[in-house]
C-alpha cells in the first residue's frame, strides 16, 4: 500500500516535535528564590546581618568560605549570628545565604572510633565520613510517657563509687570539683570499664592536648572503637563551643534509639556556660547573676533531659549523662554549679584537699550522692556495703574530732581504726578497674572484719593478693560476678579467703 505525501509528512513533523517537547521536558527550568543578605560587623563570633527578613530563629545561616552561623537575635533590622567556623576571612560586606534547615549532624555506626568537631565533621584523618542518616542538633527530649524507671547499674569499676554511690544506666550524675582533682579521670575510667556501652566524650573549650591524653587513652585500652569523641576546644568560636553538647547528644541519642545503652560525658559545662555567656553579652542580651543570661539553667536543664531510660516497646535503649563542672575554691553555691546539682540525680564531688593527701579517687563521700542509683545497685552489694556510706562519713567526722583529744576509747579507736582501713581499700589508681567479683571479695574483707589487723602499709598488696586468690576459685567468681545475695556458706569462704590471704602478706614481709 502506498503512503500518501500527506501520511509521510505528518510522521516526520511528530518525530521532529517529539524531540523538541523531550528536549523542553528535560529542560525545565526550576526556580528558586534564595535570600541574600549582607553581613554588616563582625565581632567575637558573632556576625550582625541585615536583608533577612524572612529567616527563622536557629536557622542556619551560609557565609562566604564556607563558614556557617545560626540566626540567635532577629531584631527588626538586623539579625544577629552566632558563627560555627573560624570567622576570620569574613569581613563587613560579605554576602549571607538562607538554607531554611537547622543545624545537624551526621549520626550512625560509621561515628564509632571516630573524632569530629562540633559540626560532625572528622578531625581525625581517617578520611571523610559516610553517613547516611542525620539528625538535628535540636531535638526535644522523651516524652515522660516514653520513660521507664532507671533500673540497671553502670558499673564504673572504682569501688568508691560502685559501692557508695552507684549509678544507674539512664541516670545524670554530676561530677565536681575543683581544677585538677581528678573530675576527668573519673569520667574516662567509666568510659574505659564498659564492654556493652557506647560511650559519647564531648569536650568543651578545653585544651587540645588534654583532649588529645582521653583519646590516647582510650585507644591505649582498644576502647575508642566503641567510642565517639566530640571536640570543641577553647580555640574554637564560641558559636561551636555552645552547640557541641547538643551534637554531641544527638549523636548519642542515634544509639540510644537503636535500643543500646549510651555514656554522654560532657567535659566541662562550666565552659560552655561561659562560651554561651560570651556570646549572649556581645548579642545585647540582659546579663543576670554572675552576668550569665537569663536563660542559663534552661540551656542545660534541656541538654540534660534528653538522657533516660526509654522504654521497652521503644527498644529499651539508655542514655547515661556524666557531665562534668568545675568549682572555684569550693563553692558550690556558685551560680552553675547550684543549677546543675538541682538539674542532675545526684553528684559525685571531688575533694581538693583529699586529692593533695594522696587519697584517690578524691570522692569526698559524706557530700556525694545518687538519687536513683542506690535502686539499681546489684543486691549483692547490699550485704557488703550496706551501710558503708554512712559510717565512713561518720567516721570523717570522727577523725576530724580525734584529733582535739589524746585519749579515746576503746570503741572510737576501733571505729577509727576500721574506718582508716576502708579509707585505704577505697584508694584505686587511675589505670586499675576492678569487676563486681573482685569488689565486692575486697569490701566484704573489709566489712567483715578479716582484715582488722592488716597494718596499713600492707592493705595495697593484701588486696591484690585477694584478687589473684579468687581468680582461682572460678565458680564463687561466678556467683559473685552475677550480683545476686551471696549465700552464707559463700559469704564465709570469702572471709576465710581474706583472712589467709592477709596471715600470708604478712608473714612474707
Ligand atoms: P582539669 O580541671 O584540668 O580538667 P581534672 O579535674 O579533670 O583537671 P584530671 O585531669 O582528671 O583532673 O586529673 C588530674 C591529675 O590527677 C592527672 O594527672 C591524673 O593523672 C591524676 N589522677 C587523677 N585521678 C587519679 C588516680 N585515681 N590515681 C592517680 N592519679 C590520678
Ligand atoms: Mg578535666
Amino acid at each position: 500500500m502506498e503512503v500518501s505525501v500527506e501520511q509521510q509528512l505528518r510522521a516526520s513533523c511528530d518525530q521532529t516535535f517529539k524531540g523538541y517537547r523531550d528536549l523542553i521536558a528535560a529542560h525545565r527550568v526550576k526556580v528558586r528564590s534564595v535570600q541574600v543578605g549582607t553581613v554588616l560587623s563582625v565581632e567575637e563570633g558573632i556576625a550582625q546581618v541585615n536583608g533577612l527578613a524572612r529567616v527563622h530563629a536557629e536557622e542556619l545561616l551560609e557565609f562566604p568560605h564556607g563558614i556557617r552561623g545560626l540566626a540567635f537575635n532577629l531584631d527588626e533590622d538586623r539579625v544577629g549570628v552566632v558563627l560555627l567556623d573560624h570567622y576570620e576571612k569574613l569581613r563587613a560586606g560579605d554576602e549571607v545565604r538562607r538554607t531554611e534547615r537547622v543545624l545537624d549532624v551526621p549520626v550512625g555506626e560509621e561515628l564509632l572510633g571516630r573524632v569530629v568537631d562540633a559540626l560532625g565533621r572528622p578531625v581525625d584523618h581517617l578520611g571523610p565520613l559516610e553517613a547516611a542518616v542525620r539528625y538535628p542538633c535540636e531535638r526535644s527530649s522523651p516524652r515522660i510517657m516514653d520513660r521507664a524507671a532507671v533500673s540497671v547499674p553502670l558499673q564504673t569499676g572504682m569501688k568508691i563509687i560502685d559501692a557508695l554511690v552507684p549509678i544507674g544506666r539512664g541516670q545524670r550524675e554530676l561530677i565536681l570539683g575543683d581544677r585538677q582533682t581528678g573530675k576527668t579521670s573519673v569520667a574516662v575510667n567509666t568510659m574505659l570499664n564498659q564492654t556493652d556501652v557506647v560511650c559519647v566524650y564531648c569536650a568543651i573549650g578545653q585544651q587540645t592536648s588534654a583532649v588529645a591524653n582521653v583519646i590516647e587513652r582510650l585507644r591505649d585500652h582498644q576502647r575508642l572503637q566503641q567510642c565517639v569523641v566530640v571536640v570543641a576546644s577553647g580555640s574554637d568560636p564560641p558559636g561551636a563551643q555552645y552547640v557541641a553538647p547538643y551534637a554531641a547528644t544527638s549523636i548519642a541519642e542515634y544509639f540510644m534509639s537503636e535500643g543500646r545503652d549510651v555514656l554522654i560525658v560532657y567535659d566541662d559545662l562550666t565552659s560552655h556556660a561561659r562560651a554561651y555567656r560570651q556570646l549572649s553579652l556581645l548579642l545585647r542580651r540582659p546579663p543576670g547573676r554572675e552576668a550569665f543570661p537569663g536563660d542559663i539553667f534552661y540551656i542545660h536543664s534541656r541538654l540534660l533531659e534528653r538522657s533516660t531510660h526509654l522504654l521497652e516497646e521503644l527498644g529499651g535503649g539508655t542514655l547515661t549523662a556524666l557531665p562534668i563542672v568545675e568549682t572555684e575554691a569550693q563553692n558550690l553555691s556558685a551560680y552553675i554549679p547550684t543549677n546543675l546539682i538541682s538539674i542532675t540525680d545526684g553528684q559525685i564531688l571531688l575533694s581538693p584537699n583529699q586529692f593533695q593527701k594522696g587519697i584517690l579517687p578524691a570522692v569526698d563521700v559524706g557530700r556525694s550522692v545518687s538519687r536513683v542509683g542506690g535502686k539499681t545497685q546489684l543486691p549483692i552489694y547490699r550485704a557488703v556495703a550496706g551501710d558503708l556510706k554512712l559510717a565512713y562519713a561518720q567516721f570523717e567526722e570522727l577523725e576530724a574530732f580525734s584529733r582535739f583529744s589524746s585519749r579515746l576509747d576503746k570503741e572510737t579507736q576501733q571505729r577509727l581504726d576500721r574506718g582508716r582501713l576502708v579509707r585505704e581499700v577505697l584508694k584505686q589508681s587511675e589505670d586499675d578497674s576492678l569487676d563486681v567479683a573482685e569488689q565486692v571479695a575486697v569490701l566484704m574483707a573489709v566489712t567483715g572484719g578479716a582484715w582488722d589487723a592488716v597494718p596499713l602499709n600492707l592493705v595495697q598488696d593484701v588486696e591484690l593478693a585477694l584478687r589473684k586468690r579468687i581468680e582461682a576459685e572460678p565458680a564463687l567468681r561466678q556467683r559473685m560476678s552475677q550480683g545476686g545475695r551471696l549465700s552464707s556458706d559463700d559469704q564465709e569462704m570469702l572471709l576465710g579467703l581474706a583472712e589467709n590471704v592477709a596471715t600470708e602478706v604478712r608473714r612474707a614481709n
